[in-house]
C-alpha cells in the first residue's frame, strides 16, 4: 500500500463532499473534503511535508469515523485538507524525474539524487511550513529539501490554499497534522489564548503526548503560526508518530489512534463551550 496521490485520489471518491481548494506546480489537486453542518466550523489538514505523507493516511482514517458519528454532525463542521502537498509527497516515495522542468531545477539547486529520506518541501523547493506571512524569513537561500520559506510570503500555491480555506471558513479550531514527535505545539510568539495552552496540555496527555512551546526556527512560517497571529483562535501543530521520517507503516495504526483521541478530545471541548 502506498500513501501518495492515487490514494488521496481514490479515497475522495468516497465522500459525500469534496471540493478542490488549489492547484500544484505540478497540476495535481488539492482536495478538501467536508462533512457536518453544525454551527462550529473546524480545519484538520496533514501531508504539509513530503516525507509526513502517513499524516494523510492518519487523518482520512479520521474523517471516515467521523463520517458514522452522525451525534456530531448537526453541532460541527470539519474540512478536511488531507494532502496540503502532493508533489512533495510524490517525491519523497517515488523519487524525482529528470525530465520534469521543476524537478531538472531541483536537481541543479539541490545537488542530490536521493530525496526518499529528504524531501519535505513542494515540486519548486520550497517548504510549505516555512511560507506562511507568519514571522516569514528565509532560513536558507535557494530551494531545498526543507526549511526554504520562499521568494516572498505566500508564494506557493499549497500556501494559498490553506491561507483561502481558513479566512473563508475562519474555524474556531484548526490542527496542522505533522509527523513526527508525539507532540502538541500551540503557541506563536505569545500570541495563543490561555485555552490553547491548558487545552494542548490536558489532550496531549489524553493521548501520551507532550505539550511543548515551540523554540527557535521551530516557529515561524508555519500555517498554525498564521492562523494564530491573524485570529487568536485555536490552532495547533500535531506531530504525530514517534521515530524517524519517513516513518515506517508500522506506526500507522498508532497515528490513527492518536489522531482520533485528539480531534475528538478537542471538538468535544468546543462543543461543551458552546462556541459559535
Ligand atoms: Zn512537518
Amino acid at each position: 500500500m502506498s500513501y501518495g496521490y492515487s490514494y488521496i485520489i481514490n479515497e475522495v471518491k468516497t465522500f459525500k463532499n469534496v471540493s478542490i481548494i488549489g492547484n500544484t506546480t505540478e497540476h495535481r489537486n488539492i482536495f478538501c473534503i467536508r462533512i457536518g453542518e453544525g454551527d462550529i466550523p473546524i480545519v484538520f489538514a496533514a501531508s504539509f511535508h513530503g516525507l509526513e505523507y502517513l499524516t494523510t493516511p492518519a487523518l482520512v482514517s479520521f474523517a471516515h469515523n467521523f463520517d458514522k458519528m452522525t451525534q456530531y454532525h448537526n453541532k460541527v463542521q470539519i474540512y478536511f485538507v488531507p494532502m496540503v502537498n502532493p508533489d512533495g509527497v510524490e517525491i519523497a516515495l517515488h523519487g524525482i524525474n529528470p525530465s520534469n522542468f521543476y524537478h531538472k531545477k531541483i536537481i541543479e539547486h539541490v545537488g542530490i539524487t536521493d530525496f526518499s529520506n529528504v524531501w519535505q518541501a513542494n515540486a519548486s523547493g520550497v517548504d510549505i511550513n516555512h511560507n506562511f506571512n507568519a514571522d516569514w524569513k528565509s532560513v536558507c537561500k535557494a530551494p531545498s529539501p526543507t526549511k526554504y520559506g520562499g521568494e516572498f510570503p505566500e508564494s506557493e500555491p499549497e500556501t494559498r490554499a490553506v491561507v483561502s480555506l481558513l479566512q473563508q471558513i475562519e474555524p474556531e479550531l484548526f490542527i496542522a497534522f505533522h509527523s513526527q514527535g508525539k507532540e502538541i505545539y500551540y503557541d506563536f510568539n505569545g500570541m495563543e489564548s490561555e485555552l490553547a495552552r491548558t487545552n494542548a496540555t490536558e489532550i496531549a496527555r489524553l493521548a501520551g503526548y507532550t505539550a511543548v512551546r515551540a523554540e527557535g526556527t521551530a516557529s515561524f512560517g508555519g500555517a498554525k503560526d498564521w492562523y494564530v497571529q491573524e485570529y487568536h483562535k485555536e490552532a495547533y501543530t500535531v506531530e504525530l508518530g514517534f521515530g524517524k521520517n519517513p516513518l515506517p507503516l508500522s506506526q500507522l495504526e498508532g497515528m490513527v489512534k492518536d489522531t482520533n483521541t485528539i480531534c475528538i478530545g478537542l471538538i468535544d471541548k468546543l462543543i461543551q463551550r458552546g462556541c459559535k
